[in-house]
């Protein structure tokens, strides 16, 4: 089978499916906690000392004499300006590199932007090869990425923090471009059984953008846009704008969708907990996201619900901007749904240590400090996280920054990832390293994420998986309904497990 695979032709068109849709300092007293936090507050905010964000919280203050665990550990070893080292970037003051405002107005979307952006930051010539002994002038480089740009599933959108986490001088192999910049050397010919939405998350879909697979348990999709694109989305038929291969289907924010979701919801006694996602809740308005939050309080049948944004890993700044409303109105809510006995959360995405920066620390700790509770979910890629040490690593910045690892994820079988996705072999290898390694609620579930719709099984209860095929069979007795009983869900390896594409 993997011989036939691997003789697949070149890459080919495809379908547009219109109609488818420290401050990493280690503080050892409080009073330098007290210092670098205020000083944090200053710098944020520019409203001085009294910056409410950073000095509510009385237990700060309370007990000078006590130990202090080690706050922060994000990999930068102090409040380093890293943006400064993107030549366009290099006289942006942390004040607006803090502003959401200045955030948003800098994100570079679409492939002229893109380009523009690329020319002024990428050197003459760049890596070819992971030793530099061969180079590629910066020309051709570009053309290739614009070569990923057009055969890609996925447009084009990165935020100013996810671009200053990146080597420019070195870009093919950085681990923050491989998500979100294709390169079209780099793509491989997709396995047949890929497809845009892997998950049939609109067949399972009883009303437009709310999926409802687990009994208890719905997807509510009530935006399709992110602040940044990643490559690899499971929902690369509905995310973001149209690229020139897909055609999206469209998730619009309109009151009259939301309220069909809501009305489905109330009316199904059995779902408990709602899951709110897109796209990405960071694109909710303050006031959508109050809205959305209280809907689901007010329902006596939701006992649970999240909030999934990756905003967290790609422009914490907003959750530190006291200027933007974002951040308290995610705080309102979680306090209300605990006045009302109802658990709230914020799910987050992080796949790579160099995310994790004190910015992303400082906002951690805010939402730490506020009572939200922080969950993350990583997906495991090929030439990002694939290996115990990034992987380690990853998961001991979250722990560490009070966000609970909570899932690893096999990619997903989604079109035009291939060059991402590994074998299952890898996340059972990475599972059997790593489990021990931390306190146990903090080791995420290495899961997969069934294709056709049976939901996330553990990746070592498949029922056979041969490894020369590629292919493993599992089952989920506990999804039911829409032809489910009885299931068998196929899972298969990249045809090319091993290769490292270089031109
Ligand atoms: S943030 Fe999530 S929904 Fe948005 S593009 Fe990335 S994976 Fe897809």
């Amino acid at each position: 089978m993997y011989s036939m695979l691997s003789r697949l032709p070149a890459l080919a068109p495809r379908r547009a499916i219109k109609a488818k849709p420290d401050w990493a300092r280690t503080v050892t007293s409080m009073p330098q906690l007290q210092a670098q936090v205020r000083e944090l507050g200053d710098d944020i905010a520019g409203i001085g000392r009294d910056n409410p964000l950073f000095l509510k919280n009385d237990s700060l203050v309370q007990d000078s004499s006590s130990p202090v665990r080690p706050v922060i550990l994000a990999g930068d070893q102090d409040r380093d300006e890293f943006w400064r080292k993107v030549p366009v970037w290099e006289n942006i003051s942390a004040k607006d590199f803090l502003s959401y405002r200045w955030s948003v107005a800098n994100t570079v979307q679409g492939s002229t932007k893109l380009l523009r952006f690329l020319q002024a930051v990428i050197p003459e010539e760049v890596p070819l090869d992971e030793s530099g002994t061969r180079m590629q002038v910066r020309d051709e480089f570009i053309a290739d990425v614009m070569g990923g740009v057009a055969a890609a599933t996925m447009s084009i959108r990165m935020t100013p923090y996810v671009l200053s986490r990146v080597n420019w001088k070195d870009p093919r192999h950085d681990p923050v471009v491989r998500q979100f910049l294709p390169m079209k050397s780099m793509l491989m010919a997709d396995h047949p059984k890929l497809a845009l939405d892997s998950l049939h998350e609109e067949a399972d879909s009883p009303v437009k953008g709310l999926v409802h697979r687990y009994a208890d348990k719905a997807l509510f999709l009530p935006t399709s846009v992110c602040p940044t694109y990643c490559m690899f989305c499971t929902r690369s038929y509905a995310v973001g704008a149209d690229t020139d291969t897909v055609a999206k289907a469209s998730l619009k924010p309109t009151r009259k969708r939301w309220e069909e979701a809501f009305a489905y919801i109330e009316k199904t006694p059995a779902l408990q907990d709602i899951v709110v996602s897109g796209g990405d809740s960071y694109y909710l308005q303050p006031d959508q996201l109050t809205l959305i939050g209280e809907r689901l309080i007010s329902m006596p049948n939701i006992k649970r619900f999240r909030f999934a944004s990756k905003g967290l890993a790609v422009a914490p700044s907003r959750i530190l901007d006291e200027s933007d409303g974002w951040v308290n109105a995610l705080i309102d809510i979680s306090n209300k749904a605990k006045r009302a006995g109802k658990a709230v959360a914020l799910h987050t995405h992080f796949n790579h240590p160099n995310e994790i920066s004190w910015i992303s620390s400082a906002a951690s700790q805010k939402l730490f400090e506020a009572g939200v509770m922080v969950r993350n979910q990583t997906v495991l890629l090929r030439g990002v996280n694939d290996n115990v040490e990034t992987m380690s690593k990853l998961i001991r910045g979250l722990a560490d920054n009070n966000i609970f690892p909570y899932y690893v994820y096999q990619c997903d079988m989604v079109e035009r990832v291939e060059h991402l996705r590994t074998p299952l072999q890898t996340i059972l290898d990475l599972e059997a390293k790593l489990r021990g390694s931390i306190a146990g609620f903090m080791m995420p579930q290495f899961v997969v994420d069934l294709p056709g719709g049976g939901g996330k099984r553990l990746a070592c209860s498949y029922e056979t998986y041969d490894r020369k095929t590629g292919l493993s069979r599992y089952t989920a007795p506990a999804v039911t309904g829409r032809d489910k009983e009885n299931k068998v869900y196929e899972y298969y390896d990249p045809v090319n497990a091993t290769e490292t594409v270089t031109p």
